[in-house]
């Protein structure tokens, strides 16, 4: 499928993990990549692979994510947009610092609101495009993580808000909310709770329907459905991708 193909997608956290997966789909179907990323040397080994163009990026930054977009609209077109740059800093509430919190809420929940604000600009006067923001399970509550289920769960009201707001320019805005993916991001929870990651992994495939953990890939196809014309006339909604119900 080339359901990309002349069209421009900005995939922020794009150097690694989920957003690399995304960036890797969408140029493989066509799409011109800008990978937007906090690490820049990560970012340009991916939007060299897949043969797009790399952007240092912190999500944080209003700068930042204005200049990104900026890049990717260079192209002429901006189509979609998937905010998949994210953090963690887990610990229980009591011992939940300041910066734990700040930290987690700036990168996700203000990162996610400046970089679809700067795509709107653009989608809104071409008439055209596809927001999709990435959310998570834990949304819905997870021991460990208020600061990250706040700002996954206020990802969501936003992309309820956005929908609403733009629909009438044609604009999509939907979340995909993955349950546990294989990432760096994973790896970094079984080193703070010490256990191995293969032993991580197994725990949690037994408590999934589907009987193992998800793989990026299994993320980014549902955020190429997202972004493609296959969901013209879907908006507003959370998908979760989890292996289960
Ligand atoms: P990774 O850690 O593999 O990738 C996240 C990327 O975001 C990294 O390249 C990271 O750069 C980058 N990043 C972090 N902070 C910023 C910033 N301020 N500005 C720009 N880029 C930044 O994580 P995943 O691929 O697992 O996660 C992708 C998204 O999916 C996140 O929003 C995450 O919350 C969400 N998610 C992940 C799940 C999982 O199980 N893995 C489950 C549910 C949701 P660097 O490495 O340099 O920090």
């Amino acid at each position: 499928m080339r359901r990309f193909e002349g069209r421009t997608a900005l995939v922020t956290g794009g150097a690694r993990g989920i957003g690399a997966a995304t960036a890797t789909r969408l140029a493989e179907e066509g799409a011109h990549v800008v990978v937007a990323d906090f690490d820049e040397a990560a970012a340009t080994e991916t939007a060299e692979r897949i043969g797009g163009r790399a952007v240092r990026c912190d999500v944080t930054s209003r700068a930042d994510v204005e200049a990104a977009v900026a890049a990717a609209a260079e192209t002429g077109r901006l189509d979609a947009l998937v905010t998949c740059a994210g953090i963690i800093r887990d610990n229980l509430v009591h011992k939940m610092t300041d910066d734990d919190w700040e930290a987690v809420i700036a990168t996700h929940l203000r990162g996610t609101f400046l970089a679809a604000q700067a795509a709107q600009a653009h989608m809104t006067e071409q008439q055209s495009g596809s927001i999709v923001l990435i959310s998570s399970t834990s949304a819905l509550g997870n021991r460990g993580q208020a600061n990250y289920s706040a700002a996954k769960a206020g990802i969501q009201g936003l992309a309820k808000t956005l929908a609403i707001e733009l629909g009438r320019f044609d604009v999509r805005v939907n979340c995909v909310a993955p349950g546990f993916i294989a990432t760096a991001m994973t790896r970094q929870t079984a080193d703070r709770i010490g256990v191995s990651f293969e032993d991580f992994q197994t725990a949690v495939a037994e408590q999934t329907p589907l009987r193992r953990v998800g793989r990026p890939e299994d993320v980014s196809g549902v955020i190429a459905f997202l972004c493609s014309d296959d969901a013209a006339y879907v908006t507003g909604q959370v998908i979760y991708v989890r292996g289960g119900p």
